[in-house]
């Protein structure tokens, strides 16, 4: 397992060659063949509609070997369990997010579904302001710490399974939040298509995946394995479409309320053409040393200081 870790060797995985995962494209072209780690990832751009995603494909089952991985790593080193500090970050980060959605809900109390839940505190803010919560999460380690922030009042569930697994019926969710969530997803319009059946008509889908358009440093540093997808805001709204919904509000270019049924409240008009153009312009500078050291010893300054 230490080949995860070693600088410019590639991950132990096989993974199988893949089209473009939202437009279904054969069309694209390598845009990077290092991660942040410095490791070898090969990841391609779409030439039609710019999604980046890693080519060949990690297998469901290769990417859970690397998450049981990366769960002894991050969790059983330090006790076992999230530190103090991570869980009051996560806290603080719940409630603003209730706090963005509640106004959506017009006072109503919801059926909630937080898509993706890691260790349950978005599920938690909402039982604790009334809504009946579900969590979904495929990490056991992730699930168990969920569960163990249950609330003493409200209605509170972590399902600890893969999404392709869990039987939930048509209708059962007023509102499914999927936060750093679909990046991770090899199948990213067959998960949006399940949500989209999940939600009652009329419900609400909150997406937000990290942005690759306008960051700092374009090149691999952008790149992570578990992060298999690589989305823009057009090419995050036509995933979202090709599941059915319509887009309700924009957030920010990646942050973006999506409902099902219903006409488009605010006319959001995409270039998918035009995003692989821009996504290729910007990709194509290259990343040098120094700005990659010093872009690192500012991350490492921050993380001190925030201690
Ligand atoms: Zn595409």
């Amino acid at each position: 397992m230490l080949q995860y870790y070693i600088p410019l060797v590639g991950y132990p995985y096989a993974g199988h060659p893949s089209d473009c995962p939202v437009c279904s494209s054969s069309h694209h072209s390598a845009i990077s063949r290092f991660d942040r780690r410095l490791k070898q990832l090969s990841t391609v751009l779409c030439d039609d509609c710019g999604l980046m995603f890693t080519n060949p494909m990690p297998t469901e089952l290769e990417l859970a070997v690397y998450y049981r991985t990366q769960y002894r790593l991050d969790y059983q080193f330090s006790l076992g369990k999230p530190g103090q500090r991570h869980v009051r970050k996560k806290m603080r980060e719940a409630v603003q997010r209730h706090a963005v959605l509640a106004p959506y809900l017009g006072g109503r109390k919801v059926r909630m579904l937080d898509f993706g839940c890691g260790s349950g505190e978005l599920v938690r803010q909402f039982a604790l302001e009334g809504h009946s919560a579900t969590g979904l999460e495929p990490g056991s380690g992730y699930a168990q710490h969920a569960v163990d922030l249950a609330p003493t009042a409200g209605t509170f569930r972590i399902d600890n399974a893969p999404w392709q697994t869990v039987a939930y019926p048509a209708a059962s969710f007023e509102l499914v939040t999927m936060l750093h969530v679909l990046e991770h997803l090899p199948q990213p319009v067959a998960a949006l298509a399940a949500v989209h059946r999940w939600l009652t008509p009329g419900g609400l889908l909150h997406v937000e995946v990290p942005n690759m358009q306008g960051y700092d440093l374009k090149g691999f540093e952008r790149f992570h394995f578990a992060h298999v997808i690589g989305f823009s805001r057009d090419n995050l709204i036509h995933a979202a479409r090709l599941a059915g919904f319509s887009l309700l509000a924009e957030k920010s270019p990646t942050s973006l309320v999506f409902t099902k049924l219903g006409g488009e409240s605010c006319a959001a008009i995409i270039d998918l053409k035009g995003t692989a153009r821009r996504n290729r312009a910007e990709y194509s500078e290259p990343i040098t040393a120094l700005r990659y050291l010093m872009h690192h010893a500012r991350r490492l300054t921050r993380r001190l200081l925030s201690r």
